[in-house]
């Protein structure tokens, strides 16, 4: 695969964003190691990250890397706003703004050479805007491939820009670690170095079938393009998406309602993890069945505020499906589904106030420790009671969409 022409796509990243927005409040943070959040970690300064603090790392094993470090609560609203007033700069400076999550966007800037300027002033442009309206500083990578800017911005930080031009991005990509491809997490670091394989250029060197058989099939055709710079996907407009949903068959012998709600804790989750990921909430809450006749019904209830939350998504949903249950237990149930639409058209919203800072902190936290361990990490108490099947049937690679 071919990818012609320039470098047009560009990868905008805050850094540090939270540490970054309690530093630019309080005056007396400025140059000092941050930690936001006490019992997890949720975002470090660049001074608390030269001693090794990292976000989603335990609060007392931060606590002893950092000691010098001032510890602050999450201050949800200021990030919401800032994060508002940030995407603001980034859809007035280009047409096709897709949001990967609250403090990062791609934009693809083609075709505005003649009223804009070229990219790479663009995003010069772009830096100066967040940092003088909004007062946060902004990475940002450009490349002609999504993934590749993703790794530009990457190493531009912190508060840098960095330009990968079309001739030169195997320079720039073959002496790059192997963890700094996008995808490419701890564990799969760990069996790549095992191989002696660190660079991304190790990894260009052995075949397909090679990475396939260390990695499996996904990771290792996904490692094996990336490292040959193959990344076709384009940059889209966040605004399409109407809904988030996930569903799950269930076997017809089952199925006590007990179980039935265990397998809802486990929709939402995925259902509302993946929203927050894409900074999307939604205010219409869809309960999905099938029952064991194959006959489906469809129940809805409309908030009066969008959400992301997995508690207020849940509660509603329960809500729904205890509606239901006279029916369920007459006839049977052998699908169950859950969708959030009504999703708002602002790009990325998160909602806060309504379910209090502890939810949606703990939603946030959550969202890390999986990003960054892996989905097995981190489940709730009543998957853990389900066993290890349902646990790990939770965050399979790709969601359905309902
Ligand atoms: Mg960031």
């Amino acid at each position: 695969v071919f990818v012609s022409g320039e470098a047009t796509i560009l990868h905008a990243d805050l850094d540090a964003f939270f540490a970054s927005v309690e530093q630019r409040d309080d005056p007396r943070l400025r140059g000092r190691p941050v930690i936001v959040g006490g019992g997890v970690v949720m975002a470090a300064s660049y001074e608390a990250r030269a001693h090794g603090v990292r976000s989603a790392m335990g609060g007392a094993r931060a606590r002893r890397l950092c000691p010098d470090a001032v510890i602050v609560e999450p201050h949800f609203s200021a990030y919401v706003e800032a994060s508002r007033a940030v995407f603001d700069i980034f859809r007035n400076a280009a047409p096709v703004v897709e949001a990967m999550s609250i403090d990062e966007a791609f934009l693809d800037v083609s075709g505005l050479e003649r009223i804009s300027g070229r990219p790479a002033e663009i995003a010069a442009r772009l830096r100066r805007e967040v940092r003088e309206q909004v007062g946060l500083p902004l990475s940002v990578g450009v490349a002609r491939t999504k993934h590749l800017a993703k790794v530009a911005s990457g190493a531009a930080k912190p508060d840098g820009l960095l330009v990968v031009p079309p001739d030169g991005e195997e320079a720039f990509l073959h002496p790059l670690p192997v963890e700094a491809l996008w995808g490419v997490g701890p564990k799969t670091t760990e069996k790549l170095n095992a191989r002696g394989i660190r660079t991304v250029g190790d990894l260009a060197r052995r075949s397909e079938g090679t990475l396939v058989s260390l990695l499996g099939r996904a990771s290792g055709r996904h490692a094996h393009a990336l490292a040959h710079n193959r990344d076709p996907r384009r940059v889209e407009r966040t605004r399409g998406r109407r809904s988030f949903g996930s569903q799950c068959a269930l076997g017809r012998s089952t199925t006590s309602f007990e179980s039935l709600d265990v397998t809802l804790i486990a929709l939402v989750d995925r259902v509302t993890r993946r929203m927050r990921a894409k900074g999307r909430a939604g205010r219409t809450v869809v309960l999905r069945l099938r029952y064991g006749d194959y006959t489906r019904i469809t129940r809805s209830r409309t908030l009066p505020f969008p959400t992301a939350a997995s508690e207020t998504v849940l509660a509603t949903a329960r809500g729904l499906l205890a509606a239901a249950r006279p029916d369920i237990e007459r006839r049977g149930i052998t699908l169950v589904g859950v969708a959030v639409s009504g999703i708002d058209g602002a790009g990325v919203q998160l909602e806060l106030p309504l379910d209090g800072p502890d939810t949606a902190a703990l939603d946030l936290v959550l969202d890390q420790v999986r990003e960054r361990f892996g989905p097995g990490a981190v489940t709730r108490a009543g998957l853990l009671r389900r066993g290890p099947r349902l646990a790990a049937w939770l965050f399979p690679g790709e969601d359905h969409d309902v």
